[in-house]
């Protein structure tokens, strides 16, 4: 009994030094958490996003789980919007999320010396398999130095459920400037990894997830396409089906 209540004090002590200390550090440390924008969450849900998908996860917007965009982007898109008294249709506002064409011709991907060989495989073939689509401008390379790249692929740790995720194209026409893969999933086979990595890459330049309504519809692709790359589901990589085929010829024509 006696032993059972110092085992009690102890806790009971060393639980209030915990939260002293918790709370002092998170008082210098831990900034007040912000309110994501109403303004900014109504732009993304009018350029088509639902609004239960949005999170705000330290000035980036994380959209259905892999897609991200900074906050000081979409503000520029929202600041674009307001300055945009020139009767511009709102087409200006889908083309700013597309890839300019200084950049579409040869996105360069850098990849960080921290992924894992096997996630450096997967990028090598999806760039292979983005270059293998005829009929598009598109075109990527991966070069060896961070300083000449658009995009920087590198990895994380995190227990949610993405495998990796991926910024879409900035307001100046830039590809998403970074690319990242959750090492959880680093068990996962070959022909997934490869999936992967071409679907984000799909993100990079613009694409959306083909299974839901967020962006703008792309007309001249079918409206379901149950094994698209762009699903927000990952299977393994079977290659394209002709509506990713069409959706980059229509986006980037050659
Ligand atoms: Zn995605």
């Amino acid at each position: 009994m006696r032993r059972l209540f110092l085992a009690r004090l102890a806790i009971v002590v060393a639980l209030s030094f915990y939260f002293v200390s918790c709370t002092h550090e998170e008082e210098i440390l831990t900034p007040i958490p912000e309110e994501p924008s109403d303004e900014l969450v109504a732009f993304l849900v009018s350029s088509g996003f639902n609004e239960e998908e949005i999170k705000l996860e330290e000035d980036v917007f994380v959209i259905n789980e892999d897609i991200l965009i900074s906050k000081d982007e979409v503000q520029k898109y929202v600041d674009g919007n307001k300055s945009d008294v020139s009767g511009a249709s709102t087409e200006h506002y889908r083309g700013s999320y597309l890839v300019g064409n200084s950049y579409v011709t040869n996105i360069k991907f850098y990849i960080d010396s921290s992924v894992p060989s096997s996630w450096i495989t997967a990028i090598q073939g999806a760039v292979n398999q983005w270059n293998s689509v005829n009929g598009t401008k598109l075109y990527m390379s991966i070069v060896s130095s961070s300083s000449n790249a658009n995009t920087i692929i590198g990895t994380g740790y995190s227990s949610q459920n993405w495998v990796a995720r991926a910024y879409l194209p900035s307001y100046n026409g830039r590809p998403g400037h970074t690319m990242t893969i959750n090492t959880k999933y680093n068990y996962l086979n070959s022909g997934y990894k490869l999936f992967t990595i071409v679907h984000e890459m799909g993100h990079i330049f613009g694409l959306y997830h083909t299974d839901q309504t967020q962006g703008y519809f792309i007309n001249g692709t079918p409206s379901v396409d149950s094994n698209s790359v762009m699903n927000s589901y990952i299977l393994p990589w079977n290659g394209f089906t002709s509506g990713d085929v069409s959706a980059v010829q229509i986006l980037y024509p050659q």
